[in-house]
């Protein structure tokens, strides 16, 4: 089975294991763990900030950010495509009683001026402007990097207009070895950040957010609230440090293997591929071939696995587990997929 449907799907290899197994643990919510203290540090100097929380999940880190920048009527600037907008379950609107005002542009992202353009005038009608969110890389986007001169002038316009900035950078390493940009370079302009372990670094579990000392000391508070507070969780830390010490660089492949699968792919007159820019491969299928839940089930059949997003819309996602011979072979699957309907 080649498994493209996301990068979540990986299982921690024997080194990686074997890290866990051997880590040093205590309890967290006294601050006695210290594998967890040595990855809030590292994740904290990784983005040049001054503190880090580890938390469960991508969605919880996001979701503690902007519960920790945020009060009730507050309103969220970020793009239509973002996953704190499509996939937290409405969890800015449930947990923190804010709005979002959604941005359009190409490939998930928008510039300084869209941002001056949807902040608020300072009016008793109107919900506060007070936070705005980038993703890098952006998922919906086709794994979008963004550039970083955009991101420096929505920043300096969100400070003039005092607007927090956050970024959800569950791929962020995706982004930075692509880019040849260092995570500190892109979180200079961030107040807070996050990063994910379980997407392609290949983790099984957790994410940190990364901000200033008070912003994590309220952050904490949140991450308790929510019950995202843990014990022995280092065992989980260690799998974590363990993929920042040996699963970064390697993402260039999954990179080199998506433009693969992509230029084999859009080799079929009936797929239409976006190129991708990381490791997320978007394709579309035409209507008279069919719709992409027929080709997901038929390449499900042919025992290679990707996802449907839409009626035509399909993903494949490169991953440490998939390697040059698997593309090979999921990419000529995918184009007689498509042919023989
Ligand atoms: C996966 C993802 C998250 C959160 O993921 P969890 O599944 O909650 O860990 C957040 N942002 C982006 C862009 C993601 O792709």
């Amino acid at each position: 089975m080649i498994d493209l449907r996301s990068d979540t799907v990986t299982q921690p290899t024997s080194a990686m294991r074997e890290a866990m197994m051997s880590a040093p643990l205590g309890d967290d919510i006294f601050g006695d763990d210290p594998t967890i203290n040595e990855l809030q540090d590292r994740v904290a100097a990784l983005f040049g900030m001054e503190a880090a929380l580890f938390v469960p999940s991508g969605t919880m880190a996001n979701q503690i950010a902007i519960r920790t920048h945020t009060q009730p009527g507050d309103e969220i600037i970020c793009h239509r495509l973002s996953h704190i907008y499509l996939y937290e379950a409405g969890a800015p609107a449930a947990i923190s009683g804010c709005s979002m005002h959604l941005l359009d542009g190409e490939r998930g992202m928008f510039t300084a001026d869209d941002v001056r353009t949807a902040i608020r005038a300072n009016d008793q009608h109107f919900p506060t402007s007070r936070l705005c969110v980038i993703e890098n890389t952006q998922n919906r986007g086709g794994g979008s990097v963004w550039p970083i001169e955009q991101i420096a002038n929505i920043s300096k316009t969100a400070r003039e207009l005092n607007l927090r900035m956050h970024l959800d950078g569950a791929r962020i390493m995706n982004a930075c070895v692509a880019a040849g940009v260092s995570p500190e370079d892109y979180a200079k302009y961030f107040d807070s950040a996050t990063i994910c372990f379980s997407k392609g670094l290949g983790a099984p579990v957790g994410s940190a957010l990364a901000g200033t000392k008070a912003f994590i000391a309220r952050a904490k508070r949140f991450r308790k609230m929510f019950g995202g507070a843990m014990r022995q969780s280092g065992i989980l830390a260690a799998a974590a440090i363990y993929a920042l010490d040996h699963n970064v660089e390697r993402l260039a492949t999954d990179h080199t293997n998506a433009k693969k699968l992509a230029a084999h792919v859009s080799t079929c007159p009936h797929l239409t591929v976006e190129t991708p820019e990381t490791n997320i491969v978007y394709f579309d299928v035409d209507e008279q071939t069919g719709s992409a839940a027929d080709i997901e089930a038929k390449l499900n059949k042919a025992n290679i696995r990707v996802l449907a997003l839409s009626p035509q819309r399909l993903r494949a996602v490169t991953h440490l587990h998939i390697g040059k011979d698997d593309i090979q072979g999921a990419a000529e699957t995918i184009v007689n997929s498509a042919s023989k309907s």
